[in-house]
């Protein structure tokens, strides 16, 4: 998202994206800072571009701790912090003069965005007023800070216009998006909207597309958009972070949502809606926990039905507070734990995917498979890049961004098969 932002405005100002190092005058490297991985990945990239082109911008997360940057590679010739637009155009300004004539036109009205036409992020917010111990994101890009309901639902409506069918609500916490701005009203289309999570949610249903909500935690307002699902305005999906489902593990953890309940309402909301996704995140070998811990989060990932999970294995990230804790996992447990929650989430994960056999599904195509005729595509359970895929025959006459009615087939652990019906 902070890529496209920036390509959007060096494109704007007429600079030319190169393909290569080799091309360019010039290269931005947009960097995480969060996960140690993350931050040697970040590294590495940095060295690779210095190596390969010499002059070189950082920016992102990792642009906050200038120092680890500077000593790592001492040539990099601007450091800014992430989502420092301004300072990353000055910093390209200095180091690469504008092209004289900037043609606006190049721009496509939604801005160039990496993602397939078809479907686009739509960031509501930065920041986040939660101190989860072992995130540093609060650190690192502050309190939440919501946009106005009115810029984004404005946002989404040219996303829509000039072609998108999927819609993807992004930010660190969804559900409290406008919590910053004590709910502020505004308009839009001429109707009031609050700077609220079910306004929100309203708005961009009235536009007829899909839509995703991503990084929803299960606060009780949270259960006022499951009547949207039912009624096809919101698409049946909700990404939750739970992170853990023991009660000593999420308090270590300075969880911002009580798990209390959290299971009766999961079966209230497939109640409500059938067809409801679930995909969340968890974290294995947290520090401090146990056996008994480890058990309630597999029994929790079978009972609530996890369609759809990434999980972690703890890791010790640079000023976390959880690096404090007592308790810390050995990795060969953090990796036995990881193995057996993968396997128990397959599991479930199958077990949905057999039941669509023999059902119709729509299915939004994102290209072309492997073989001749084949077409790739998702189901409204499946978000983009993270969740599972169909693949569809004869389905040559198709493109990418078309929603196709699927008879589905078949399935194995994580896909499905199918034709168009
Ligand atoms: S909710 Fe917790 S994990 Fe998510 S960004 Fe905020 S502090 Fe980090």
């Amino acid at each position: 998202m902070d890529s496209e932002r920036i390509i959007t405005r060096l494109r704007a100002e007429g600079y030319q994206i190169a393909p290569d190092y080799a091309g360019a005058d010039l290269v931005l490297v947009n960097t995480c800072g969060f996960l140690d991985s993350a931050r040697t990945e970040s590294l590495e990239a940095i060295g690779e571009a210095i190596e390969a082109n010499g002059k070189v911008i950082v920016t992102g997360c990792l642009g906050a701790e200038p120092d680890v940057i500077e000593q790592a590679h001492p040539k990099v010739l601007a450091i800014t912090g992430p989502h420092q637009y301004e300072d990353v155009m000055a910093a390209v300004h200095t180091h690469l003069t504008p092209p004289h004539n900037p043609h606006m036109d190049l721009v496509p009205e939604a801005g160039l965005r990496l993602t397939p036409r078809h479907y686009a992020y739509l960031k509501i917010s930065e920041g986040c007023n939660n101190r989860c111990s072992f995130c540093i994101i609060p650190k690192l890009r502050g309190d939440l800070v919501s946009r106005p309901i009115h810029h984004v639902l404005t946002e989404a409506e040219q996303l829509v216009r000039a072609g998108v069918k999927e819609l993807l609500v992004i930010s660190q916490d969804t559900s409290a998006y406008g919590l910053d701005v004590r709910y502020k009203p505004e308009t839009w289309r001429g109707s009031a909207y609050e700077t609220r999570f079910l306004d929100l949610a309203k708005g961009l249903g009235s536009l007829g597309v899909w839509t995703r909500l991503h990084y929803v935690y299960p606060y009780p307002h949270v259960d006022q958009v499951i009547p949207l699902m039912a009624e096809g305005l919101i698409t049946p999906y909700l990404d939750i972070p739970f992170q853990h489902a023991s009660a000593n593990v999420l308090k270590a953890m300075k969880r911002p949502a009580k798990q209390d309940r959290v299971l009766e309402r999961i079966q209230q909301w497939r109640r409500d809606v059938p067809d409801l996704a679930i995909r969340s995140t968890f974290i294995v070998g947290f520090p401090g926990e146990t056996e008994e811990d480890f058990e309630i989060l597999l029994d929790f990932v079978r009972e609530a039905k996890i369609d759809r999970a990434g999980c972690f294995r703890y890791e010790n990230v640079a000023h976390a507070d959880s690096r404090a804790l007592p308790g810390h996992v050995p990795d060969e447990v953090k990796q036995s734990r990881w193995e057996r929650f993968m396997e128990t989430q397959a599991e479930v994960s199958a077990d949905r995917a057999k039941r669509q056999v023999g059902t119709l599904q729509d299915v939004i195509l994102d290209g072309p498979g492997d073989e001749p005729g084949e077409m790739i595509g998702r189901t409204k359970a499946d978000a983009p890049e993270v969740d599972g895929i169909v693949h569809l025959t004869g389905a040559a006459n198709f493109k990418a961004g078309d929603i196709v009615s699927v008879r589905i087939t078949d399935s194995d652990a994580y896909d499905l098969y199918g034709a168009p019906a």
